[in-house]
This record gives structure tokens, sequence and C-alpha cells, in this order.
């Protein structure tokens, strides 16, 4: 098959083909090489000639591209300096905004009332009135108007707008965008020829000349259509080809016995498992029994009881002689996990010890702040075999961690972690093999974005509450709106510490030392934000003499936040603490079966999944919890909205939904997803959910008829460049 020989141009330096000068400009304002980097830099949006940009929306500091008329011109002396100005008063008929220029005396010329032409610049104001100071234009030639045909000719019947920089403008790009197009020719298409027929789909070349030169509207949606299905295509048959190499890829099979150790550990639990986290953990059972690697998602909300499955899998490895590595976000995490483990494992954790039932196996702690001997140790008991559960941070990736028998590997809230992440503990199997892998998330993924972003996984989702889970009451406090609110909640905070429980209070910021604070900062804000340092201080004086007071934030050191946690966690404790203020270090998974109280300051200064991660730390011991959100956001706003929302349902897959909504695309897939962001130009992982479906169920047919792709080699090598892009942006972040 021979390939156009524009395919060959796609690749080639830009200042080749466009010239050096333009070439540098466009890779200093957008970082662009090649001719494809310059293609796929489509047009924001279209200026439609004959249905002219209304002048009366612009406001202060918009960037904009207007297509008007010349109404008045004229010319001024400056006094204070020399030189002069031009003003032209343009119009699209509706309103009117004044275009400047100083010392360029010779547009005089140029500018003719009755004249049409292109501006664009930023929207300031001046003396009260909206301008364009200096906006880069182009004058449409004079006498040309009133012939559509012309008119048409010199700029198209739609004008693309590129994103532009100051360096360079929409019509530069435009124009080298042409030059290419031009020259170009030819172009094959990786989206195969079967599949353009079943879904109307254009070829690529003529899909690019309808993005970059429009001849209506149609054209261009018909042309975007194209390139997002060639988008989600390119990344669905990555993802295809991934969960294809795990299937052909092996793992021993992991089978445990109905006699040991996890059958002794059920009959140590306190509680049934519900009938959902039953199901998952036959299929998981199932997964690991087989002989290629299990890749499975396990999401559920906060508190449906995912570690306990978990554990479970863990103790299943074991039981087939292997070991599980357990990796959590953060070193609180790890800790926390490390003592619910131990502590529901009894003496089934505790081997080679006295009190350590011999049937048992050891529970390792790898962290990154560890000393070096405790480290040595544990070290040492996972390359023996000794420790069949390993629990730890990223502190577990390094290369000097050897285990004896890697089985599976647990990742504890997978939007922390990249995809790569996962994979470079996959190495760790003993050689040729894979281990099992099983993400645990707290955040609820619609389907799009588990199409997307963790389409290389199969998903489990727990939806049912464990039993004798109390309800949890949410109320939004607006503290400025309702004082006598306000000074109620810590009234009910010292309240429930009489009752023996434990209150956890979240401010958005750690703050200033309290002398410091004291000081005039220069910190201009009326009252900044809600602080742990002085929030601490002023509950001191606050609460009650009894309360015990504690503080947790990001500044203490792992030792430090430790014995806080411990502290605050362990109610039998001397030095125990009730009333925890802290930062949200205390978000994912901390688990406090007294804490019945969240109270959260600055609220609004928190996403709504996060607020509901936080109000899950409540309520998990049997006892009513209450989540009070405060507020100095005015009722009606948005930030109130979103209040509202979290305290009108405890449902995380509702409320996650909504977060969803209100944020932007690149936040959703979030920085580790960088890999996935970057090779999407124009798709919109939440909006384009049809695309993505139909280009998954295409790359799953194509990938299981030939999965190395032989037969459509144009879209192989896109497939493989996608890949080692990918591959590099990992390593450089690492
Ligand atoms: P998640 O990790 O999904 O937030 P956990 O596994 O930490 O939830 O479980 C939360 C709490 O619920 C833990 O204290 C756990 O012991 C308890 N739990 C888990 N499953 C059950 C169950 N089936 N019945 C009663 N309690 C349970
Ligand atoms: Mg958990």
């Amino acid at each position: 098959m021979s390939t156009p020989a524009g395919d060959a141009l796609l690749h080639q330096p830009l200042k080749e083909v466009i010239g050096g000068k333009t070439a540098a400009a466009l890779n200093k304002a957008f970082g662009m090489n090649t001719v494809l980097d310059l293609l796929e830099h489509y047009p924001r949006r279209y200026a439609e000639r004959g249905q002219l940009t209304d002048l009366q929306t612009l406001s202060e500091g918009e960037s904009v591209t207007i297509m008007a008329t010349i109404d008045s011109v004229t010319v001024r002396q400056m006094k204070a300096r020399r030189g002069s100005i031009l003003e032209a008063v343009v119009t699209d008929g509706r309103g009117h905004i004044s275009v400047t220029f100083f010392n360029q005396k010779w547009r005089e010329r140029e500018f003719r009332a009755g004249r049409s032409g292109l501006f664009a610049g930023q929207i300031s104001t001046y003396r009260g009135k909206r301008q364009l100071a200096h906006p880069q234009c182009i004058l449409l030639p004079e006498g040309v108007d009133d012939d559509p045909d012309a008119v048409a000719a010199f700029a198209g019947a739609v004008i693309p707008v590129y994103p532009s920089s100051a360096s360079i403008t929409s019509w530069q790009l435009g124009a080298a965008v042409t030059i290419i197009l031009d020259s170009i020719g030819e172009l094959s298409s990786t989206i195969p020829e079967s599949v353009r027929q079943r879904f109307a789909l254009l070829d690529y070349g003529q899909a690019l000349r309808m993005i970059h030169r429009p001849s209506s509207m149609a054209e261009v949606e018909q042309a975007r259509h194209t390139l997002k299905f060639g988008e989600a295509l390119l990344l669905q048959c990555v993802l295809a080809q991934r969960r294809s190499v795990l299937a052909a890829s092996n793992a021993i099979p992991r089978v445990h016995t109905d006699s040991g150790l996890l059958a002794s550990f059920d009959s140590r639990l306190p509680f049934q498992l519900t009938s959902g986290q039953q199901e998952v953990a036959a299929q998981i059972s199932k997964d690991l029994a087989a002989d290629h690697p299990m890749h499975r998602l396990l999401q559920g909300d906060v508190g449906t009881g995912k570690t306990v499955v978990a554990l479970r899998a863990m103790l299943a490895v074991v039981d087939a002689g292997g070991q599980a590595a357990l990796l959590a976000p953060t070193e609180v995490l790890a800790q926390q996990h490390y003592r619910w483990i131990s502590q529901a494992l009894g003496p089934l954790g505790q081997a080679g010890t006295l009190h350590g039932d011999p049937s048992g196996t050891k529970v390792a702690l790898l962290t990154g702040s560890q000393r070096s001997t405790s480290r040595r140790a544990e070290l040492l008991d996972v390359a023996s075999g000794q420790a069949g559960i390993v629990i730890g941070t990223h502190a577990l990736l390094q290369d000097r961690v050897e285990f004896a028998d890697l089985a599976l590997v647990v990742v504890d809230e997978q939007h922390r972690f990249g995809v790569e992440q996962r994979a470079a503990l996959s190495d760790k199997a003993l050689d040729g093999t894979r281990p099992h892998t099983l993400v645990m998330t707290a955040t609820p993924i619609p389907r799009t974005l588990a199409m997307t972003v963790f389409g290389d996984l199969e998903v489990s989702t727990l939806t049912e509450l464990p039993a004798g889970r109390a309800p949890i009451t949410t109320h939004v406090v607006a503290v400025e709106e309702q004082p006598a609110h306000a000074a109620r909640v810590w009234q009910r905070a010292s309240e429930e510490v009489a009752l023996g429980r434990r209150v956890f209070v979240v401010c958005p910021r750690i703050g200033d030392e309290i002398d410091q604070a004291d000081a005039p900062g220069d910190e201009s804000q009326a009252s900044p934000l809600a602080s742990v340092l002085e929030t601490f201080h002023e509950l001191s004086t606050q609460l009650p003499n009894n309360v015990r007071l504690g503080m947790l934030h990001g500044r203490m050191s792992a030792d430090e936040k430790e014995s806080t946690m411990q502290r605050f966690a362990d109610t039998g404790a001397q030095d125990g603490i009730d009333v925890l203020v802290a930062t949200t270090v205390i978000e994912v998974g901390v688990d406090v079966p007294e804490a019945s109280t969240m109270i959260v300051l600055d609220a609004d200064r928190f996403g709504i999944s996060q607020l509901h991660q936080l109000r899950g730390r409540v309520g998990r011991g049997g006892l009513p919890g209450l989540c009070l959100l405060c507020t100095r956001m005015p009722a009606g706003s948005p930030a109130r909205q979103r209040l509202d929302a979290v305290a009108s349902t405890t449902d995380g897959f509702a409320l996650s939904q909504l977060d969803l909504e209100l944020r932007q695309e690149g936040d959703v897939l979030g920085a580790t997803q960088s890999g996935v962001r970057s090779s999407l130009r124009l798709l919109q992982v939440l909006k384009d959910a049809e695309v993505i479906e139909q280009a998954r169920q295409c790359a799953q047919a194509l990938i299981d008829a030939d999965p190395q792709l032989v037969g459509e080699p144009i879209l192989a090598e896109a497939v493989a460049r996608s890949n080692d892009q990918r591959q590099s942006e990992y390593l450089e972040k690492a």
C-alpha cells in the first residue's frame, strides 16, 4: 500500500515548510514543532461573514475578533507628548466601539469611512468608553464590501479565529495553515475506511480543510465530528491494546485454600459482608484464579467497605503463597491502613511473634520517612516473603524494594496515581508474569471517564452502605447571615465531646505562626480564610477547658502527624485529642469510629467531591454523623448552591456527576492523566459520550480481529506514536 506524500509532510519540522521566522514564533507561543502541531491547532471559534459580531456584548478585558465598518475617523495631535492619535469609530450596525492607534499617521490613508475590516484585540475602557487600542486589523479591499463574491474570496464565508498570542495573531496562524493546506495534497486517515463509511465520516485531509477553511458552519460540525472520532478511536485503540496485552500476558493463578488465612479472617470478622461485597469478592476470586492478570477498578462511595474487600483479596493471594502490596496516596493513609489491617488481622498478622498465629503472615509498612534501621528490617521481610502484606506509599515503588513473589497490587484512591505508576509496580512480579491489580477509588467515575481514563480496567461498583451505618446530617451554616448559628457550631462541638465523641474541624489553609498573624501582615483581605493555626488558637480560648485540642497539617513531620492521628483515634488514651483542627490531610480514608462531627470552615473553598469525602470521615462507628459546612458566601451565590447540593444528598454518585459538570475538562482528567489530556484536542470526555462509545466498540472489534493492527498500518503507527508520547511524558515527570 503506498502512502500519500502528505503523510510524510505532517511530521516535518515546521521551519522547513513555512519559513524560520514564523516557525520560531509558533514554537515560542505554542510549543509547535511539526506541521501536524500546526494543523492540530484548530480554530477556537468562527466569525461568520454576514452575521456581524454584536458589539454590545463585548466586555472589558475580553480578547475579540470583530468584523465591522468604519463610521468616522479623526486624527488628533497629542498635547502632552509629541505624536498623533488616530481614532476610528467602527460599527456592526448595532453597537459602536472606537479603535485607536498612536503615531500611525499612515493609517489615515487606509482608514476611510465606509470601509469594512476585521479587528482583533483586547477590549479596554478609556474615559468610560469601550475601545480597542492598537488592534490587529485587516481592511477589506476598498469598494469590495458591496460585492459579496469578492468579500467571500477575501475572507471566506466563515472566518476561523485561532487561539492566538501577543506575538502571533489569528491571521498569521490562518495564513500559515493555508500555506500548508495548499501544499500538502493527499493525506491518509487513521480511521479505517470501513469505519468511516459506517459512521459517515470524512477523510482526514477533507476534515482538516473543512475545520480550517470551512464554507459553512455545517462543514465545521462535520469536520469536528470526524476529528473527534479520530481522537477517540486512537485513544480507545491504545486502551484496547493494553487490555489485550494484559489478557495475553501471564500471571500466576492464585487459588486460595478453603482453610487458610482468609477463612480464619472471615471467622473473626465482626460483621456480615454486604451482598455487593460478596459479589465483588466472588468476581475477584475468579480473576485471581486466572492465568492472566486481573486489572480491576473497585469504585464505591466512602464507607461502602472497599478496604475489607481488598484485604480479603490480599489474604487470598497470601493463602496461595504470594504477596500483596497496598499502595496509599499519603503517608497518613498508609499508616492508617497499616493500623486497621493489623488490628483486623489480630494474631493472624503477627506471624513469627509470641502472639502470632503460626499459620498467619506478617504485615510490613514501608514509608518514605521511615528510619533506615526499621526500613531495612521491613525490606528484609518483604524480600524473604515473610511479610505477606506490604503497605506503603510511593516509596514502595522504589527500585530497591524487592518482593519474594508479588502476586497482587492494590492501589487505593486511584485518582492520585497515574496509569504509568501502576505499571511501575507491575514489573516487580516474577519473571515473565505480571501481578494482579486491584484499584480502589471513592470518587465514583462516570461511565465516559471510566471508558477513557480508566479504559484498561474492568469496573466493579459497591453501591450499598453496610447495615447499621448511621445517617449523616449536613447543614450549611451561613456564619455572617446567622451569627447565632455560628455560635451554636462550637457549642455543638463541645456537646459532642462531652458525650465522648470526636470532632474534626477542617480549614482551607494552614496559616502563619500566630505571633506573625497578629502583626499587620501584607494580607490586605478584610478577613482571610480560616487557617488551622489561627483556628486552633481561637478555639483554645473559646472551647471549655476540658476539651482537648489538637492539630494536623502538611507542615508537620510524618511522626508528628502519625502520633496526632493516633491520639485522636484512640479514645482510651490519656493524652487523647477530642477536637482535631486540620487541613484536608484527613480527607481520604481516615477512619475514626468515634468521630461524630465534621465542621468545615470556609467550606465554599472546597470542591463538591472533597466535601463529600470529608463528610465520609464521620458517622463510621454507628454514631449518627453531623456535618456543618460553614461559609461566608451569600445565599444564592454559586458557591452557596454547591454547598446546598452537598447538604441535600449523601449520594456520592449524584454529587460526583454534579461536580464534573461544574468543573473544567482538564481538571477532571487531572495532572496525572496528562498523557490522555494532551492527546485530546477536540474530544471532550464528558460531553462526547456517544462518540467515545462508538469508538470504543470499533476499537475493540479492530483489536480483537487484529491485535497488532497489521492490516491498518496508518492507525497502528498513530497508536505507536501515542504510546511513545505518553511514555516520554511520564519519564519527564518522574
Ligand atoms: P471504604 O474504604 O469503602 O471507605 P471501609 O472499607 O473503610 O470503606 O469501611 C468503612 C467501615 O465500615 C470500616 O470500619 C469497616 O470495618 C466497616 N465495614 C465494612 N464492611 C462492612 C459490613 N459489611 N458491615 C459492617 N461494617 C462494615
Ligand atoms: Mg477506605
